[in-house]
C-alpha cells in the first residue's frame, strides 16, 4: 500500500454521516445561495479567526480580488499602485494584484521559513507602494509583527493571503486578525477544506466588509439596486453548511498535523534534505511539509519508487510564467533556488503512525546520487 499525498476521501469520510445530514438540511431547505447556512458560517468563521467580519466568497482567488478592489473603490488604492508580494507564492497571490490594475512587486523569502523576509520588503518599499500581502506560505505565519511596523510606518495597507493558514496563531492571535483584511480559500485541500471551491474575506474594518459583501452579490446590497461595479462570487448554502461540519473538527486536525510534523522533524536525519524551521509551534499548521533537497528530483524518484507520494509546492515562480514576462527584468535567485529544490512529503489529517515511519524510512535510505 501506497502512502498517498492526501486522500481527500478519507479524510471526508471521517465526518460522512454529519456532512450528509448537513447536505440533506440545505437540500430540503429550498434555499441555496445567500441564505442561513452562509450567515451562521460566516459568524463562525469570524468568531475562529477573532475577528468583527466574514464575508463568505467563490474561491480563495476572488477572496483576494475583491479586498483589492474593495479597496481601490474605497479610494485606498488607485491603478498602477504597487503591491509587495513575496516571490515565492502561488499563482493566486499575483493574479488578484493584477487582475486589478495594480502591480506585483516580487520580494524574496527567508529561505528558512519560505516567508517574506521584512528587512527585503524595507528595502521594496518605493513611493508607489501602497500595500503589502504577506502569504503564510505552507501554513507558517509570516513576522506580522515586523510587517505590521512597516505597514504602519509607511501608511501602507496590510493583507493577508491566509489561504494556507487557517488556525495558526502567534499570542492567541489568528491568521486572518493581523492584517487590515485577509483571504482564505476552502479549496479542498486545504486545512479547512470544502467539497467544492470556496473562500472567505475576514476584516475588522467595516466599511470593508460592506463593501466586499455588495461585490460579490453585484455590486448590490439591495435587491436590483448596483450602486459598485461587483461580481458574481458567492459561497453556497451547501458549501457554507459543510465547512460548518469541518470547521468544528479544524483544531483538532492541527494537532494531528503538528505531531505528524514533530515526527518528520525528529525522524527524517539526513546530509542531503534540509527540514523547514518553524519559530515556534503555534505559529505552524503544517498546510504542507516542506522539505529542501540539492537532489530534489532524485529524492522525489526514489520516494516514489518506495511507494511515497509527493508534490512539488511550486515548480515555476510567478515571475517566470509567460504571462509575468513583463517582470523579466527581476531578479530572484532565493526564489528561484527554492522553486528548485523544494518537496512536499504527504502531510494530513489521515496519515497514520505507519505511513509516517514509512515515509521517515524511505527518506533515509536515499543515497543522494541516483
Ligand atoms: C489555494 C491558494 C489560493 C487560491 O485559492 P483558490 O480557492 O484555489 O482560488 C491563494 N493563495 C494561496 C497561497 C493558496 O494556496
Amino acid at each position: 500500500m501506497d502512502v498517498p499525498f492526501l486522500p481527500l476521501g478519507a479524510v471526508n469520510a471521517r465526518y460522512a454521516d454529519e456532512l450528509k445530514a448537513a447536505a440533506a438540511r440545505v437540500i430540503d431547505s429550498g434555499w441555496y445561495v445567500l441564505g442561513d447556512e452562509l450567515a451562521a458560517f460566516e459568524r463562525e468563521f469570524a468568531a475562529y479567526c477573532g475577528v468583527g467580519h466574514a464575508i463568505g466568497v467563490g474561491n480563495g482567488l476572488d477572496a483576494l480580488s475583491l479586498i483589492l478592489r474593495g479597496y481601490k473603490q474605497l479610494g485606498a488604492l488607485t491603478d498602477g499602485d504597487e503591491v509587495i508580494v513575496p516571490g515565492n507564492t502561488f499563482i493566486a497571490s499575483f493574479l488578484a494584484i493584477s487582475e486589478n490594475r495594480l502591480v506585483p512587486v516580487p520580494v524574496e523569502p527567508d529561505a528558512t521559513t519560505f516567508n517574506l523576509d521584512p528587512a527585503r520588503v524595507e528595502a521594496a518599499i518605493g513611493p508607489r507602494t501602497r500595500a503589502i500581502m504577506a502569504v503564510h506560505l505552507y501554513g507558517q505565519l509570516a513576522d506580522m509583527r515586523a510587517l505590521d511596523v512597516l505597514a504602519r510606518r509607511h501608511g501602507l495597507l496590510l493583507i493577508e493571503d491566509a489561504a494556507q493558514a487557517h488556525g495558526a496563531s502567534e499570542g492567541g492571535r489568528k491568521a486572518g486578525a493581523f492584517g487590515h483584511a485577509a483571504a482564505f480559500s476552502f479549496f479542498p485541500t486545504k486545512n479547512l477544506g470544502a467539497l467544492g471551491d470556496g473562500g472567505a474575506i475576514v476584516t475588522d474594518d467595516p466599511q470593508l466588509a460592506e463593501r466586499v459583501a455588495a461585490l460579490r452579490n453585484y455590486g448590490s446590497s439591495e435587491k436590483y439596486r448596483h450602486p459598485h461595479p461587483g461580481l458574481n462570487s458567492r459561497l453556497d448554502e451547501m458549501q457554507a453548511a459543510l465547512l460548518r461540519v469541518k470547521l468544528a473538527y479544524l483544531d483538532r486536525d492541527t494537532v494531528w498535523r503538528r505531531h505528524v510534523a514533530a515526527r518528520y522533524r525528529d525522524g527524517i536525519r539526513h546530509p542531503y534534505i534540509v527540514l523547514p524551521e518553524v519559530a515556534s509551534e503555534e505559529r505552524h499548521v503544517w498546510h504542507l511539509f516542506v522539505v529542501r533537497s540539492p537532489f530534489r528530483d532524485a529524492l522525489q524518484r526514489h520516494l516514489h519508487a518506495n511507494g511515497v507520494q509527493t508534490q512539488i509546492h511550486y515548480p515555476i515562480p510567478p515571475h517566470k510564467q509567460p504571462i509575468y514576462a513583463g517582470l523579466g527584468h527581476v531578479r530572484l535567485p532565493v526564489t528561484e533556488r527554492l522553486h528548485g529544490d523544494v518537496l512536499s512529503l504527504p502531510m494530513g489529517p489521515t496519515l497514520d503512525a505507519a505511513s509516517v515511519d514509512r515515509v521517515i524510512a524511505a527518506c533515509l535510505t536515499f543515497d543522494g546520487a541516483a
